[in-house]
């Protein structure tokens, strides 16, 4: 069954009825998600927040939105540009919900200078499963009174409550931007430049790492042409994107000369500066990267994440992984973040799921987590619930408990069972 509700009445209604008749409720935002978090059992009630979609508010004098959880990231953004305002999270799918976002704490390219979904939430309306309807934060920035339930939910992947509105943080609209392409020889190079990219006080908005195979994958799909001399193109092994953004294109246009001059010391091949369109439809390309690999026959991408200095070791440890297992491993993803994404091509089930186990492994003895945005979802519960902590895990238990005491709350996903409340 799926129900349709336009008000946050009638989620507040469904939710209580379904929890009268203990009846278990998935809710789907836009069903972009990658960890089948929105992927509904056999007995639930699918509660979609398509017909969610108002901007009720984009306050331009406090730099904020309010909006209901079925809008979309493209709708958010056509709205805030009228008010010269953007909002700054921008995860590699537009047609995602705000609600999903929150849901999953998205991240996306742009994190490396305006962080995760969480860094720019400040309030919620959401519904709870008795029914009853909770309004969390506002239109402030400080706020020091009790727990913060609006950090608590964003990230729990629907198995709390549903999220009906939220109150985001935009940011001024930059009108001039510079994009620097870097091929390197080697990808222990790039892994290397990037604390430095970070760290040189250009603020970059993007730093994003591209493997030969994800850069031929993001040209071809999004038609760019680079003019990068072939002969270099063989020597090639891996790309860094850094895009630079501002109000005046004389400072811009300097942080990237000088971040040029960085690369190439840091033994980058050239710097390409991008014209506007190439760098488009490269970044279009990038995030397409998802199904240019579902095309090439990928059978999942994992979004890991470790400490950013430690990329270049994880991935030349992964690279271990997929020798030992003959499997074949794309390495593209959010460098600036220590967040990368693997392409995992491997037909046989239970190689892939022993590459899976060591990959999440070895993120998790390097410092990292199994999902730096995408969420576990079902697809990564068995890993996670083999790494995470045992400790923690209990205490999410009783968290959720405490505020689904039914388990009528997406169960199954991010982890099985719980203790009674
Ligand atoms: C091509 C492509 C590129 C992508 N790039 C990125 C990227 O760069 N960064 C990134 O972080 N993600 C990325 N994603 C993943 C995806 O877009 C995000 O996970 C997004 O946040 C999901 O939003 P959705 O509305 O589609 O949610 P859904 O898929 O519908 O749901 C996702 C989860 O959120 C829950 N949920 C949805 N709405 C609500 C609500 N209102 N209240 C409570 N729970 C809710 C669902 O139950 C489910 O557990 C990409 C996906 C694709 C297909």
């Amino acid at each position: 069954v799926v129900v349709r509700p336009s008000t946050t009445e009638q989620v507040s209604r469904i939710l209580a009825l379904a929890q009268e008749h203990r009846i278990p409720v998935t809710t789907r935002g836009a069903g972009t998600g990658l960890s089948g978090g929105c992927i509904p059992t056999e007995e639930s009630l699918l509660l979609s927040t398509e017909r969610m979609k108002r901007i009720i508010e984009i306050d331009s004098e406090n730099h904020v939105a309010v909006v209901e959880a079925g809008v979309t990231l493209f709708e958010l953004d056509e709205a805030t540009a009228a008010h010269g305002l953007r909002y700054p999270i921008q995860p590699g799918e537009a047609s995602a919900s705000l609600g999903g976002n929150i849901a999953t704490n998205a991240g996306g390219m742009r994190a490396v200078k305006h962080g995760v979904t969480r860094h720019q939430v400040l309030g919620l309306e959401a519904v709870l499963p008795g029914g009853e309807v909770i309004q969390c934060g506002g239109k402030f920035v400080k706020v020091s009174s009790g727990y913060d339930l609006t950090q608590l939910i964003i990230g729990s992947e629907g198995t709390l409550c549903v999220v009906t509105k939220a109150t985001l943080k935009l940011v001024p609209r930059m009108t001039q931007r510079l994009t620097l392409l870097a091929p390197f020889e080697n990808a222990e190079d790039i892994t290397r430049a990037v604390p430095k990219v970070v760290h040189s006080g250009v603020s970059p908005s993007l730093v994003e790492y591209l493997d030969w195979v994800g850069m031929g994958g993001a040209v071809r799909r999004g038609g760019a042409d680079l003019s990068i001399p072939e002969e270099m193109k063989q020597k090639a092994k891996a790309y860094l994107l850094v895009v630079l953004e501002g109000n005046d294109s004389n400072r811009v246009q300097e942080d990237g000369e000088s971040l040029g001059e960085l690369l190439l010391g840091e033994n980058a091949l050239d710097v390409f500066f991008l014209s506007e369109s190439e760098a488009s439809k490269i970044i279009e390309g990038r995030e397409g990267a998802f199904w240019s690999g579902k095309e090439a026959g990928m059978a999942d991408q994992v979004d890991v994440v470790v400490p950013r200095a430690s990329l270049s070791k994880y991935v030349e440890s992964v690279q271990g992984i997929a020798q030992a297992h003959q499997t074949f491993i794309t390495f593209t993803g959010h460098a600036g973040d220590g967040n990368i994404h693997l392409g995992i091509f491997q037909n046989d089930p239970k190689v892939f799921s022993d590459v899976m186990g060591e990959i999440y492994d070895l993120a998790t003895k390097m410092g990292g987590m199994v999902s730096a945005e995408h969420g576990i979802g079902r697809a990564k519960k068995k890993y996670y619930q083999k790494l995470e902590d045992p400790v923690r895990l209990a205490l999410m238990r009783k968290i959720k408990a405490a505020f689904d005491p039914e388990n009528i709350m997406n169960p199954g996903v991010v982890f099985d069972g719980q203790t009674s409340a």
